[in-house]
């Protein structure tokens, strides 16, 4: 059996570190606020190389904070990829924005730039880039878009941990960086857990205040705000779990490299592509092909567990039945039906991913 994901096999080489951890934030009743928090916030800022950072309830709350702090204009559109869980656009309307959808580039499945600058209108506020799969947007391109029509850019690092775009970590490029600590993501806590991260200090508080009932004090309340927190014990598990991450994307990219010795020039298949300015995080490892069903169940069979991102492209969801882009032609909604992850991960060895690869070969020999 070959795993998409295996949480109790990672806690298992760590187990010693998190018990202790968990056991000090209980015998402090550190549970709210306080020093675990304090320092997650001080070492995941050190991380993404970022001035500020602040520990929220998940990755969602994390965009519509973000989003909030922005003070864009009331109604006014965000621009978001076709291509992307729903929390990236959900987030738009959650904040009282109107969301406009953009398609995905043909290479590395992240916003196409090109299609961005066709969706901009006077009324064009932000534009949510989303390091799809942990392969970064090309961000100077959308730098200078946002120069030229004074947008705001919001990053969505739900699945991009540990990416880098020219030698700097995604997340403090743009305005304000959002991700997600949901278990299964490169960096996972034990429960919900999310962050923002941004060099502006302003938006920094902002945020902050936000996410604590729009004070500073106690009960001392600038404005109605709401109730976001990173947790005491999310924030140690998170803390022990950081000094790790390095390791585990270089395991991942390691898995990725044996994928692309192996899967090249088979079948249909399209390998992802690496920008040349992109350090990917290989959050997924994503192929796309036309037997992508008859190839997941036949892998299914095998014992490999594989998975979809994303089966339907956002604008196409019943959610969007009403949007006036829910029946429009994009690649996104092309590729949902190809898309195929397939299991990538530190609980793999390089043998592993030599397994899969001779049963996705096998599978293109048999059957075609
Ligand atoms: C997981 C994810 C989110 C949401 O994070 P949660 O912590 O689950 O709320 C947002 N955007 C993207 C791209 C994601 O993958």
């Amino acid at each position: 059996m070959i795993n998409f994901l295996d949480l109790s096999a990672q806690y298992k080489t760590i187990k010693t570190d998190i018990d202790q951890a968990i056991q000090s934030v209980i015998g402090e009743s550190a549970f709210i606020g306080g020093r675990y928090v304090q320092q997650f916030e001080k070492e995941f800022s050190d991380y993404v190389a970022a001035k500020h950072c602040i520990g929220v309830g998940n990755g969602t709350d994390a965009l519509e904070i973000a989003i909030e702090a922005l003070g864009l204009p009331a109604e006014s559109e965000i621009i978001v990829p076709a291509n992307s869980f729903i929390a990236s656009s959900e987030a738009i309307t959650r904040s009282g924005y109107k969301v406009v959808f953009c398609d995905i580039n043909q290479k590395d499945y992240t916003l196409d730039i090109n299609d961005v600058k066709k969706r901009i209108t006077e009324n064009t506020s932000a534009v949510i880039a989303v390091h799809l799969y942990g392969h970064p947007c090309d961000m100077d391109p959308l730098l200078d878009l946002a120069k030229e029509h004074e947008l705001r850019i919001i990053e969505d690092c739900a699945q991009a941990h540990g990416a880098e775009y020219k030698g700097h970590h995604i997340g403090a490029i743009g305005d304000i960086g959002t991700f997600s600590f949901y278990p299964g993501k490169n960096l996972g806590a034990y429960g919900d857990g999310g962050a923002i991260v941004t060099n502006d200090e302003a938006l920094a508080s902002r945020c902050r205040m936000i996410a604590n009932h729009g004070r500073k004090e106690k009960y001392n309340h600038m404005f109605e705000g709401r109730n976001s927190r990173l947790d005491g014990l999310q924030a140690a598990v998170l803390s022990v779990k950081l000094r790790h991450l390095d390791n585990w994307i270089e395991k991942r990219r390691s898995c990725a490299d044996v994928y692309r010795k192996h899967l090249t020039g088979v079948g249909d298949i399209h390998i992802p592509y690496v920008q040349s300015w992109s350090k990917h995080a290989y959050h997924l490892f994503v192929i796309r092909t036309n037997e992508r069903d008859a190839l997941r169940t036949y892998l299914k069979s095998e014992g490999v567990e594989t998975g979809i991102h994303y089966p339907i492209a956002l604008p196409r969801l019943e959610a969007y039945r009403e949007h006036s882009q829910h029946k429009e032609k994009m690649y996104a909604s092309q590729y949902s039906e190809s898309l195929l992850s397939l299991p990538i991960g530190e609980h793999l060895s390089d043998e592993d991913i030599s397994i899969v690869s001779e049963l996705v070969k096998r599978f293109y020999l048999q059957y075609n």
